[in-house]
């Protein structure tokens, strides 16, 4: 089946680069932001148990799901960007929490059709989004999210320290 393809490691060298989505209502779309911020807080995100990044939230927007995985309520987030720098890890890139954000609907309707979504189309940078056939493979470090997703980045993996 083919899926949305993001390369997390091509995006973090473009913070900048703002691709066009079909969602065309949004004031300020910026297309594969919210994709971008799903596959950061599920691959690159170390679950930390006392996490700073909620703590540093001044509206109380981010939350820890039941699974370990972060999730940040639009409708609360100001967009201060303190959960940003408080991340001892850099998962959260400034240019990446915006006030409001075009949620991505993996384009599925439009798929159905012969066309590619349109982030797929116009992005600037070649291989940070793609849709394609593709296989989960951790060796190449490419992971499934969800049904429609697919991500390249580094997965971070909690290994327990051997105690002498
Ligand atoms: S950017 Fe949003 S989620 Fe992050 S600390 Fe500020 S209000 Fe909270
Ligand atoms: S501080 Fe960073 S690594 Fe820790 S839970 Fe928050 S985003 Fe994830």
């Amino acid at each position: 089946m083919k899926k949305l393809f993001i390369d997390l490691e091509v995006c973090r060298k473009h913070p900048e680069v703002a691709v066009p989505c079909s969602y065309f209502y949004h004031p300020d779309n910026k297309g594969v932001i919210s994709l971008r911020e799903l596959a950061a807080f599920a691959i690159i995100c170390r679950q930390c148990d006392e996490a700073p990044c909620v703590k540093s939230c001044p509206q109380d927007a981010l939350e820890k799901q039941e699974d370990g995985t972060l999730k940040r309520y639009n409708m609360l987030c100001i967009s201060c960007k303190s959960c940003a720098y408080a991340c001892p890890f850099g998962t959260i890139i400034p240019e990446v929490i915006p006030y409001a954000v075009s949620q991505c609907d993996y384009c599925l309707d439009r798929l159905e059709g012969p066309e590619e979504p349109l982030c797929v189309q116009q992005c600037p940078v070649g291989g940070m989004v793609d849709y394609r056939e593709v296989e989960e493979d951790p060796e190449k470090d490419i992971y499934f999210v969800g049904e429609h997703l697919a991500v390249h980045a580094r997965h971070w993996e909690k290994v327990e320290a051997e105690v002498k």
